[in-house]
This record gives C-alpha cells, structure tokens and sequence, in this order.
C-alpha cells in the first residue's frame, strides 16, 4: 500500500468526459490498495477568463477581491471530481483551501504556503474516502482567500505530498513526461525516465513549462518523490510511466546534458558608454529592482576611455517598463545611448553531469558556431549553460544541441 497524491491539470479536466476519465483513474489506484488525496486545478480557460473579469472592472483591482474570484474554478472542480468518484462508488468528498487547511501567507494573488495540517485528510484517507483538494488556493492570516500564483496548484500538490508524508507525487498534465527538449521541435527528443531535482529546477526556470518553478523547489526541499505524467493515456495506463523527479544520487548515469530549454519570453537591453567607475551597476540595476523588473542575464564589457557597455536580458513584458525607468534615471547612470531588443532567445542546457565533467559548454559553443550562428550573452550555473541568440535561430539552435550531446532517440 502506498500513500499518493494524485494532481490533474487545467486539461486533465477540462470537461465532463475528462473529469470522468480523472475519477477512473482515481478509483483504480484505491482499488489497488493505495490511499489516494487528489488535488485539481480549475478547467482549462475558466482561471484565465476570472482574471480577465477583474481586470476588465478595474485594473487597479484589490487583490484579496482578485483572489475571491479566481480561487473559485479549483472549487467547481474539486465539487464535480468528488461527484464523479462518488457515481462510481468512491467515496469522496471535496475541500476548499480553508477547510483543510491550508494556512499562507497575505501576499495575496502570489501567497507563498506557511503550514498545512494533514490530520483531517489523513483521517480521511484512513476511512477510506478521497479527499479531493481545490488546488491553487489557501487561506491568508486575515481569514481570507490566498492563491499561489498563477500555476500554483502545482505547489499545492507537493505542499500536500509533503504534509501528509506521501511516498508519490503524481501529477498529471498533457505531456507524458519531461523530454530531453521540446519534441515538437525536436521529433527525436526523448521522454526521461528520470530527472533531478535540480535539473528539473533550472529546466524549470528557462523556460520548459511542465511545473511551476516553485512546485520544484518545494520537492527538492521536502524531498517528496514526483512524477510528471499523461492523463491522456489509453485506460490500460499506456502513458505509464512518466517521468520521475527524484534525488540526484538515485540516477545511476548521469547524463551530461539532461535536456535542453528555450525561452523566447526574454529582451535584451544594451546601456552604452556607461562611465566605469563603482556604483554605476548599482545606479542601473537598483531603479530596476524598485520597478519589479527582473533581471538574468548580465554581461559588461572592458572599458575603453574610461567608458562601457553594459548588456542584459529582462523578462519581455517588462520592456517598456524597464525602458521608462532607465530614461528616468539617465542623469544619474549618465550613458550615451539605450539599445533594446527583444528579437532574442535564451537556449539553456542543463545537467549535473557538468559538474565533474569539461568541455560542455565548448560542444555548445562549437556546435553553434558550425551553424553560423552568433552568440550574444553567456551565463552559466554549476549545472547550467545559457546563451542568448537571435530569436529567429532558435529551433535551429535546439536541434543543433540535440544532436551535439547525443540525445537523439536512435530510430
Ligand atoms: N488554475 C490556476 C492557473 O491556471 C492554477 C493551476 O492551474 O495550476 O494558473
Ligand atoms: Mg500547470
């Protein structure tokens, strides 16, 4: 017998027919013997169109109201799972955030998860009924209704796992695992038996979209064992088995390169003649904090005449704010001109093996390089190369590197 945590995305139950599918599944692991807490997420859409009721009111709408309203889609699936099971002869019942429950904090629409108390689940479970939790949804120390951001039922699951010392994580999506890059990109990418935390992490974080970055971050601390799987399978379980996200010391051989992401959510902003003296990083980059804008990568060059450039990347979205905020603080950075571009991608390869091994970002650079195509920023992690490049060159790019480290499915 083992104790799981069953999580289905926005797609997994996007309809009836998909919640029914959901129940099923559901029923077959109890009817194995396991004792099974599931956690949904609203139906595909119904999240994005609560947003877009608040902001259409009012943009400058009050943020514990915004979370009122978009907490609600997780309820109206958790109530239709806990009857789909129950129609066939599960016993269920659902819960709100607030009714477990699930104590954050109040920063309200991104509200991070201070405690969880297990028992009246647990004691469910033990009575052999499901509880089938509203994901993405808590309750804030003011007695209101929290959400995690957007994503965040993800979190909920492991948050979940973890407080009810769960020996499985599974949740399931529309993608049967994590695959060694974008198959639809790569018709030869591969699906991962198994991934680390923290490959899955920097994966995670540049760009591949299979969990929300924090779920990650939330496993690799409380070491809660996820998989990353189908509930679009046939009913014999033909998806099985996904992906499992585990601790770096239980994958025998460890690749290299585990996968390789790509993001094109980036621009690129080039601060020209810039004087080189101390505090002129800090005349940039403290105004862009001030602003929320979130700066990666980061690159300056030597001095010339006392003078240079600073380039780095932003998240796309906060171009026009970031651009706004140097020009306001021109007099005190004092450069000579600002370049953006947000025609650029950011292609990141990721793996532990990096750490002991040499040469990998040189294979990067090479197999670029034999393509023609220019590298315009680096930066790397310890399990981590990343280059920025012309957004046009991407999937050229990807499949270069696919086949570079040798991650090509042999056909
Ligand atoms: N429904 C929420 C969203 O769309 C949470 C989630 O699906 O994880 O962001
Ligand atoms: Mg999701």
């Amino acid at each position: 017998m083992a104790r799981i945590v069953m999580k289905f995305g926005g797609t997994s139950v996007a309809d009836l027919d998909r919640i029914r599918n959901v129940a099923a599944r559901v029923k077959r692991e109890v009817e194995l013997g396991n004792e099974v807490a599931v956690v949904v997420s609203a139906m595909s859409g119904v999240t994005n169109t609560l947003v877009k009721y608040c902001q259409d009111l009012s943009p400058l709408h009050d943020q514990r109201e915004y979370d009122a309203v978009v907490a609600t889609g997780e309820n109206v699936t958790a109530g239709l799972t806990a009857i789909a099971l129950q129609t066939i002869g599960v016993e269920a019942r659902s819960f709100a955030g607030w009714q477990i429950p699930l104590v954050t904090d109040d920063a309200h629409g991104k509200a991070r998860i201070d405690s969880i108390d297990g028992a009246v689940l647990i004691a469910h479970m033990q009575a052999g009924r499901v509880p089938v939790v509203a994901g993405f949804q808590g309750i804030g120390p003011d007695n209101r209704v929290t959400t995690l951001g957007r994503g965040g039922s993800d979190t909920s699951a492991v948050a979940l796992a973890a407080a009810l010392k769960a020996d499985r994580c599974d949740i399931y999506t529309d993608v049967d695992g994590v695959y060694t890059t974008d198959p639809r990109i790569v018709p030869r990418a591969r699906k991962l038996a198994k991934i680390a935390y923290e490959e899955m992490l920097e994966l995670a974080s540049v760009g591949a979209k299979v969990l929300q970055t924090r779920s990650v971050e939330l496993a690799m601390k409380e070491r809660v064992r996820v998989q990353v799987l189908s509930s679009f399978g046939d009913e014999t379980g033909a998806s099985l088995p996904g992906t499992m996200v585990v601790d770096e010391e239980e994958i025998m051989e460890k690749a290299l390169v585990a996968g390789i992401a790509y993001s094109r959510d980036e621009a690129k902003i080039t601060v020209r003649r810039v004087p080189d003296r101390p505090g002129i990083a800090a005349a940039i980059f403290g105004p862009l904090s001030d602003a929320n804008v979130n700066v990666d990568m980061i690159v300056q060059n030597v001095s010339a005449d006392s003078t240079t450039d600073l380039t780095f990347t932003i998240g796309r979205t906060d171009l026009p704010r970031a651009q706004a905020v140097l020009a306001a603080h021109r007099g005190e950075i004092g450069y000579s001109e600002l370049l953006c571009d947000p025609e650029v991608a950011k292609i990141s390869v990721v793996g532990v093996g990096m750490r002991s091994h040499a040469g990998v970002a040189r294979t990067m650079f090479s197999a670029l390089a034999a393509k023609g195509i220019n590298i315009q920023v680096i930066s790397t992690s310890e399990i981590k190369v990343s280059v920025l490049i012309g957004a046009e060159y991407t999937e050229l790019a990807v499949r270069a590197l696919h086949t570079a480290y040798g991650l090509d499915a042999v056909s």
